[in-house]
């Protein structure tokens, strides 16, 4: 379906000289003025007083007419519900603290990937966001390293079941074993052949155990594949106590 109108010439005037990015901008900083405006007299202002929930319903709405203009496929109406649909995106937006800076940037990443490929790694990409594993990797949450190289990172645990306690880590977010590909095969081979060195310069001379809780049987806490290697001088008694 091609709902260009023919002869629709764009008006003249400074906001047709705008950039999309200027109008959506521009939108975005009256939205924030009228904030604060008195409900009575400003839509917007009761809008937001009323946020979200006030605006999930406008969007729930104005998706459903949009829906019905493409099907009645009359371009004027799809223009006005879509421009609709946008202004209540901006004001979910500020209402979430958040800005189109941060769709924008969100656009740039995908930048160059293909919209499949893009949603299969969407959801690592969001799962690492929030990963606490990831942050430590970055720094921003302290650790005690103990070896890092450019695939994995190691580092003591916060809550050391024996008196040697390592993490492994992938420094690239997998979220666990169940999540590994062809591509993850170096990092895991580097991580079981780093083992032994980092328990015997940690304390764990001869022998140890390494344990990679896998889901929700293998009782997986962090949603980061990480191996534990545990030991110390002290044989470690049974490997799993029975039920
Ligand atoms: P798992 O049950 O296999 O997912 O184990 C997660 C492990 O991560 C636990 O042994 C925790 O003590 C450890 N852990 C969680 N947060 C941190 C942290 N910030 N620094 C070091 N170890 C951590
Ligand atoms: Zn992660």
């Amino acid at each position: 379906m091609d709902f260009r109108r023919p002869g629709i010439e764009r008006a003249k005037g400074d906001l047709f000289e705008m950039s999309t990015n200027e109008i959506l901008n521009r939108l975005s900083e009256t939205l924030a003025l009228r904030r604060n405006a008195d409900p009575e007299t400003s839509y917007t202002a009761k809008l937001l007083a009323g946020a979200p929930d006030s605006i999930l319903k406008k969007i729930g709405e104005e998706s459903a007419e949009l829906i019905m203009a493409v099907k009645d496929e009359d371009p004027a109406r799809i223009a006005c519900e879509s421009a609709d649909l946008v202004y209540h995106m901006l004001a979910l937006l500020l209402s979430c603290g958040m800005s189109f800076d941060d769709v924008t940037r969100e656009l740039a990443l995908r930048e160059g990937i293909s919209g499949l490929a893009e949603k299969k790694s969407r959801g690592a990409r969001l799962d690492a966001e929030g990963c606490i594993f990831c942050r430590i990797v970055k720094g921003e949450i302290p650790s005690q390293r103990v070896y890092e190289d450019e695939e994995i990172y190691a580092f003591k645990d916060i809550h050391p079941v024996r008196p040697v306690h390592i993490l492994v880590i992938p420094k690239r977010h997998i979220a666990s074993l169940s999540d590994v590909g062809e591509t993850d095969r170096a990092v895991l081979g580097r991580i079981l052949c780093e083992a032994n060195r980092l328990a015997v310069e940690n304390g764990s001379p001869d022998g140890f155990r390494l344990i990679i809780n896998t889901g929700r049987v293998g009782q997986q806490e962090v949603r980061h594949l990480h191996a534990h290697i545990i030991g110390g001088t002290l044989p470690l008694g049974p490997m799993v106590r029975g039920e």
